[in-house]
């Protein structure tokens, strides 16, 4: 392998070429710190002609590549197994915005460019580049599109997959697919651009993208709403469809429970309500009308809901401030649910139809089996993704409760996929759940995947052991 090494050195600089066990920890270590895995070296190229002698350079010594971004992704996807024998590609140097399109509200953008440095770019040009998701200041556009994250605006905007209208890729034979069209029709066959989009790097190498801009909203407004069940908060969400239209753009479920959490490990965050209610609900408008006009229809949408009972009592920021602090109680449920302890998370979809009973059947299910488990339930309601996360009983370690994760999934999935739903709605397959994916999914789409899959990459030197 030092052969191999020396060539490497030679094409992106010796300086780019990590083989130090010691600096290729925080990229062998996934973001959770639940798995640490071991690599031959980490490689940074600093262009796609780089990226593409890299992979040749695999290719002739049959070294396996894991693609990584920002490693912020929650499924194992990032880091390589144990075998030591795997290179971790680092995009993190392609980090270049290539070009901003006013006119066709587009921007071309290198895989490494951090979400966080896209949406400010996005800004400074006046516009807005939508994706928005709380790891947004360490993730990557070339992760984004990998992984076809999803977020609190999808409701609105879509997910990556939507945001996006072409692609560059590094093949797993080392040639480079220049797919950067800024087209918004282009029926010219296969669309190749989906296939490398949500493949999680097992497919190819993303270097760059055109991904879409939007005109900057001119108001935004936040509202805290309280309600007494999941079956009141689907209510909501048709009303709030009925009334506001396309200015709605998030509409986040958390129960009590989760703010119970947050109160506790955030205690400088705000108390919305005086009293606790069963449910909450945030929803986002962003209006590109003047700010009364959304104040308006926000207001209409409330008086009609407590008219209907539909809420029980709710807040509308007056301030950016204090939008901010309603969105950080949202945002920190993780946080402090990683506070409380280790916890088994679900990223499930179902259709949004039959949420409140998705819940309600699967708590009981859950505390059938897990006396007094304590479900950890919030998300994306207007997308019909929820993060169905279980907590131990309060006089259980966590560490002993974890042992139940295999029948928990089994009981979770089973009813995810009873309802119709997906068992990964934004986080993507990795490592995690490539086994459980193979109870859900039918042998035809299976052998279709496996079908591309060895299409694109025969010799399977794409971030093998994740997806399929
Ligand atoms: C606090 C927190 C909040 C999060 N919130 C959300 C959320 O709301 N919604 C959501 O969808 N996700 C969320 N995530 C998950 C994660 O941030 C996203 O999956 C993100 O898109 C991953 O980007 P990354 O650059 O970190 O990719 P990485 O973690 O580096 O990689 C993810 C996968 O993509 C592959 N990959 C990375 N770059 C490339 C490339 N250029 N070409 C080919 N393959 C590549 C990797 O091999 C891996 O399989 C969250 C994570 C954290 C830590």
């Amino acid at each position: 392998m030092e052969q191999f090494l020396i060539l490497c050195r030679q094409v992106i600089g010796a300086e780019h070429v990590i083989t130090n066990e010691f600096d290729m920890l925080p990229f062998v270590t996934d973001w959770r710190q639940r798995a640490t895995g071991k690599a031959l070296a980490v490689l940074k190229p600093g262009s796609t002609n780089e990226v593409a002698e890299l992979v040749n350079l695999c290719g002739q010594f049959s070294i396996s590549i894991v693609p990584q971004g920002g490693n912020t992704g929650l499924v194992l996807g990032s880091i390589p197994d144990q075998s030591g024998k795997a290179v971790i590609l680092s995009l993190r140097r392609l980090n270049r915005i290539r070009e901003i399109d006013i006119a066709n509200n587009t921007m071309t953008v290198e895989a490494g460019c951090l979400l966080a440095q896209v949406q400010e770019e996005a800004q400074h040009a006046e516009r807005l580049y939508p994706l928005s998701l709380a790891s947004e200041g360490s993730c990557t556009i070339g992760g984004n599109l990998s992984t076809n994250a999803g977020g609190t605006a999808v409701l609105r905007y879509g997910n990556a997959r939507e945001l996006c209208l072409g692609v560059e890729v590094v093949t797993a034979s080392g040639d480079i697919w220049d797919g950067l069209r800024g087209l918004r029709k282009d029926n010219t066959g296969y669309d190749l651009r989906d296939l490398f989009i949500g493949a999680e790097g097992t497919l190819g190498i993303i270097t760059a993208a055109v991904i879409k801009l939007f005109p900057l909203p001119k108001s935004q407004l936040t509202a805290f709403a309280a309600l007494a069940n999941p079956e009141a908060a689907i209510s909501l969400l048709a009303l709030a469809q009925e009334y506001c239209g396309a200015t709605l753009t998030g509409f986040e479920l958390m129960s009590d429970f989760c703010m119970q959490l947050v109160r506790k490990h955030f205690p400088q965050l705000p108390q919305v309500f005086s009293n606790a209610y069963p449910q909450y609900v945030l929803i986002e408008l962003s209006s590109h009308d003047t700010a009364e006009r959304g104040s308006e229809q926000m207001e209409k949408l409330f008086a009609i809901a407590m008219d209907r009972d539909i809420v029980l009592d709710m807040v509308v920021a007056n301030s950016l401030a204090q939008s901010q602090s309603l969105w950080q109680l949202r945002e920190n449920i993780s946080s402090a649910q990683a506070a409380e302890g280790k916890n088994i998370k679900h990223d499930i979809s179902i259709p949004t139809s039959h949420i409140a009973v998705f819940i309600s059947e699967t708590d009981a299910l859950l505390k059938q089996a897990y006396p007094d488990c304590r479900m950890v339930t919030f998300g994306h309601l207007g997308d019909g993704n929820l993060h169905y996360n279980v907590s131990p009983p309060a006089n259980i370690k966590d560490t002993d409760f974890i042992l139940n994760q295999k029948e928990i999934n089994a009981i979770v999935h089973d009813s995810v996929h009873h309802f119709n739903g997906s068992i990964s709605a934004e986080h993507g397959l990795g490592a995690l759940k490539k086994e459980e994916i193979l109870r859900y999914k039918s042998p035809i789409e299976i052998q279709l995947m496996r079908s591309i899959k060895n299409a694109l990459d025969p010799n399977q030197l794409m971030n093998p052991g994740k997806v399929i």
